[in-house]
């Protein structure tokens, strides 16, 4: 599907239950050079799906399979990609460990509990499989890859997982997000060790920064009023933080009794990534000195 001149998303049936959203890939292309933006899912069906595309754009050399982060929902297709492609796959390195330990239990997009045998023996594969992408590009902020004449530009943008990168293409002002801003709805992000709310509104406001008329992101459809749509995950954000002191400041002073409060009707399976956005804002307003622990309370300073 064909996004600009220049830019190009590459479907695929969705390969696994993600909610609404598979992942999105995308093909940067100028001239005879191109770019992957993230690589999707593993399994056989989407890869031959990205190549079939691939195939029909003749004569593209794909220089760089570019992930925006090591979750295997975007980064468990890139070993069959590269081969088959010849890109080198770029990472930040502080994804690169994360994306190697396929058994670590850094928290992934995509969580299935272990009974339910037949999604965690995929979700296994899919982990291997990203394992396997080999990174032989560490990108930092500020790195910048050509394709054609086109400069596509490294913003590190830790909040979601700490290496986490969006890619601005100033000549398009085309910004793929990866998960840091999706089409709908919001991502989730971890207290530390894993992701960092603090550092993710930074990450956003830093992207408002940017003279952006096109988000591509890693879910969800392109969006073209970007300032509009990274303030609304701004204000989205703030306004649970808010509620959190608020719930604090009526003796709801741990994460389990502020759950039913603020998702009321949240599915059972997404309990545990429901309390672990609440103690990454926790994290935050600690860093603040906002909060402050003792034992599982938490009150206000
Ligand atoms: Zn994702
Ligand atoms: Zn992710």
């Amino acid at each position: 599907m064909q996004v600009t001149d220049h830019i190009f998303s590459i479907p695929a049936e969705q390969a696994f239950y993600t909610g609404p959203q598979s992942p999105n890939v995308f093909l940067v292309r100028d001239g005879d050079e191109a770019a992957l933006i993230d690589s999707g899912f593993g399994d056989e069906p989407s890869v031959k799906e990205r190549l079939d595309f691939l195939a029909e754009h003749e004569g593209v050399r794909v220089k760089y399979i570019v992930l925006t982060h090591h979750h295997f929902d975007h980064s468990s297709g890139a070993a069959q990609l590269r081969d088959a492609t010849g890109g080198a796959v770029a990472l930040h390195p502080q994804e690169e460990e994360l994306l190697r330990d396929w058994q670590s239990k850094a928290p992934q997009d995509i969580e299935v509990p272990e009974e339910m045998k037949e999604l965690a023996e995929k979700v296994e594969t899919f982990r291997k499989q990203a394992a396997e992408a080999d990174p032989t590009i560490k990108m930092n902020d500020g790195d910048e890859f050509s394709v054609g004449d086109l400069t596509l530009r490294v913003v590190h943008t830790p909040g979601h997982t700490l290496g986490s990168v969006c890619i601005y293409i100033p000549q398009e002002r085309a910004l793929f997000t990866g998960d840091t801003a999706l089409g709908l709805g919001t991502v989730a992000i971890s207290p530390p060790p894993h992701g960092d709310m603090a550092l993710y509104l930074e990450s956003l406001e830093r992207l408002k920064t940017l003279d952006s008329a096109l988000m591509l992101p890693g879910h969800g459809q392109e969006v073209h009023d970007v300032p509009a749509k990274l303030q609304e995950l701004i204000d989205h954000r703030l306004a649970r933080e808010e509620q959190i002191v608020g719930l604090i400041r009526k003796g709801k002073r741990t994460p389990k009794a502020m759950l039913s409060t603020i998702y009321p009707e949240l599915d059972k399976r997404m309990l545990p990534v429901a309390r672990r956005q609440i103690e990454a804002h926790l994290a935050k307003l600690e860093s603040e000195s906002r909060v402050a622990q003792a034992g599982d309370e938490w009150t206000l300073v």
